[in-house]
């Protein structure tokens, strides 16, 4: 509906009006013209049909004034042909007769006149007629702008809207910090990957991507440099991929790529070398250099899975499995890393219930003198009896309880039955006064704002003699947080609570920290008890180990003696105590009183 060619200005269309006058007598014309010129429109004239239609194709007038009764053509022909031109179909037409007949009104409103001038013409009655309908086709011109410009802004609304709706179906797909593509867009294509046969998806392939440092270098430089790390590392790892491949941010330091149309089996795993080996040069940022790696984890051909979520998870499941082999590698995923996850959960179920159940108990392994062979205390250790499983060892649910928090519940209630323990052997007397349990506790438990609190808490309820209670901790627990470890140790050390440095000499094996925090025994890891003889390496560590901590007024425990020998050495080195498969296994409450009875404090 656009007429802009057909019409003028709606404001201009009254005075520029342009009329064409049709009659076949001259004289008519003469008149009419007259009265129309003097006030003030243009006119044209035709004296039949013929030239009338010529006239007006050649230049659309804005209104006919047509006579009736013309020779050849009528003007009822001219007007029908007008009317049924759909560019000059919208030019008013007045007939002009002199017939003032009711016939002729009919049929000239019939063929699509707009209205009717009788001769003989007066000049009131032609200005009038013609002035209504050039206002008349005036209103209709404003109208018909009024819609071409509605028009006009509803397309450029549309136009508007869709920019916007793709912008906004644009950033639903796209990570806005990096460009590339997110989760959303990743899980549609796979979507698509996976609804192709079988055949063509043993030549994609899955990488999980994990930044093995990452956190650090947020931490270190704030984020806003963590984030253009992030742009630096996924404009890196874009240019070790191919055009066909897809790269995708999942959010944080994860990135995923899709793999299509390797030609063989070995490409998913050179791509993942390749990316290793793109990281082996650093970044820099802020005038400082970055070392980033990644692990990977593989899916190496996406044929046997249905699902977009199982296939990213195995690709996760192999990408932890990478973390836990080191870091800065790729694993391919194995159906067996999928039953060790399903296991894990289950026993972390488990676990939960465990604790609830009561299916945790103590064993207790004696802690020998080593120069009388007299047991002079306990280490408690956790035990697990699972329902179906039998009995757990606590290497495999203490970290699970770790990274789940139940270690804080697991531990307290260590705490206590270890010390409700003591105190039933004291009040029976089958222990002396100076007799010790050496609990485990967990870096997690003691990073416990209140750990303090809960160890009174234990001792009142219980009544124990802090002194009998050794805490054996990890160095990691001192190292990871100096401060508050050094406030807790203060306060255990108020209390004549014993602290031994578990493990020794697996961690960080520094002794220097020794001088900022007291402590009262060292256990040396049974990997050096057991490898005295064959190492000349332990042998010289465990002497200077030793040395050392007499100096420092700090006793040794050597566990995991396991043999007569290694228990001949170690006093030869002038080690205290110690604590081993030699003189007992950890044992059961029951089995354990064999070792407390009087005769066999003495154990050989
Ligand atoms: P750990 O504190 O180093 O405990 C000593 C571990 O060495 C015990 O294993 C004990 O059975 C084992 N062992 C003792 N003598 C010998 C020996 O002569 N040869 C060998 N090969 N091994 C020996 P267990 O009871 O399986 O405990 C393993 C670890 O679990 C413990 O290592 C400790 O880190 C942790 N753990 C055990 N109970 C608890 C607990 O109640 N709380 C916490 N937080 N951790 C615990
Ligand atoms: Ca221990
Ligand atoms: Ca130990």
């Amino acid at each position: 509906m656009h007429h802009e060619n057909s019409f003028n200005d709606s404001s201009s269309a009254m005075t520029q009006a342009d009329i064409l006058i049709v009659d076949d007598i001259p004289e008519n014309i003469r008149l009419l013209s007259g009265i129309l010129d003097a006030k003030g429109y243009q006119t044209r004239k035709a004296t039949n049909g013929e030239t009338a239609l010529r006239a007006i194709e050649a230049m659309l007038p804005s209104l006919v004034l047509l006579d009736i009764r013309m020779p050849k053509m009528s003007g009822y022909e001219v007007c029908r042909r007008l009317k049924s031109n759909p560019k000059t179909t919208h030019i008013p037409v007045i007939f002009l007769s002199a017939a003032d007949e009711i016939a002729d009104k009919v049929e000239a409103f019939g063929v699509g006149g707009a209205d009717y001038i009788t001769k003989p013409f007066h000049v009131e009655e032609v200005l009038a007629r013609v002035h209504h309908q050039l206002t008349i086709l005036a209103a209709q011109q404003t109208i018909w702008q009024l819609n071409t410009q509605l028009e006009a802004r509803v397309k450029e609304r549309t136009h508007q809207l869709e920019l916007a709706n793709s912008k906004l179906s644009e950033m639903a797909f796209c990570d806005p910090l990096t460009q590339l593509p997110n989760r959303a867009f990743l899980m549609q294509r796979l979507q698509n990957v996976l609804n192709q046969p079988e055949q063509q998806n043993l030549q994609n392939a899955v990488l999980y991507l994990d930044c093995d440092r990452f956190k650090t270098v947020n931490d270190s430089l704030g984020h806003q440099a963590g984030d253009e790390l992030l742009i630096a590392i996924s404009q890196r790892l874009k240019s070790v991929l191919r055009q066909v491949d897809l790269l995708v941010r999942l959010g944080g330091d994860e990135f995923v790529i899709l793999l299509s149309d390797l030609p063989d089996a070995v490409s998913a795993t050179d791509t993942a070398e390749r990316i290793l080996n793109s990281f082996t040069s650093p970044f820099y940022l802020r005038e400082r250099e970055f070392f980033v790696s990644f692990s990977i984890g593989i899916v190496s051909s996406c044929s046997t899975y249905k699902e977009p979520e199982d296939l990213l998870r195995d690709a996760d499941t192999a990408m932890y499995q990478a973390k836990a082999a080191g870091k800065d590698c790729y694993q391919i995923f194995e159906i067996s890393m999928y039953e060790a996850v399903c296991q894990r959960l289950q026993l972390e179920t488990d676990l939960r219930k465990a604790l609830r159940q009561q299916e945790l108990s103590l064993f207790y392994q004696p802690i020998v003198d080593l120069a009388t062979e007299t047991v002079v205390g306990l280490e408690a250790l956790v035990r697990w009896h699972h329902p179906t499983l039998g009995l757990v060892p606590p290497d495999q649910f203490i970290p699970i309880a770790e990274e789940t928090g139940m270690i804080l519940k697991l531990g307290l209630w260590v705490l206590e039955a270890a010390c409700r323990q003591l105190v039933v052997w004291q009040t029976q007397g089958m222990v002396d006064a100076d007799f010790f349990v050496s609990v485990n506790v967990s870096a997690y438990q003691f990073a416990q704002r209140d750990f303090i609190e809960q160890l009174d808490r234990v001792l009142t309820e219980t009544q124990m003699n802090p002194y009998c209670l050794k805490l054996e901790i990890t160095e990691t627990v001192i190292m990871q947080n100096f401060v508050s470890a050094a406030e807790v140790i203060h306060q255990l050390r108020e209390r004549a609570i014993q602290l031994s440095i578990d493990d020794f000499g697996t961690g960080y094996s520094s002794l220097s920290y020794l001088h900022s925090f007291p402590v009262d025994y060292l256990k040396i890891d049974r990997s050096f008890t057991q490898r005295l003889h064959r190492e000349k390496s332990s042998l010289s560590l465990v002497t200077a180990i030793i040395q050392i901590a007499q100096t420092m007024g700090i006793q040794i425990v050597a566990e995991g003696i396991e043999t007569s020998d290694q228990l001949a050495q170690l006093k030869l080195l002038g080690c205290r105590y110690g604590q081993g498969f030699f003189f007992s296994k950890p044992l059961p409450v029951n089995q354990i009183i064999d070792f407390l009875s009087p005769e066999a404090y003495q154990i050989k």
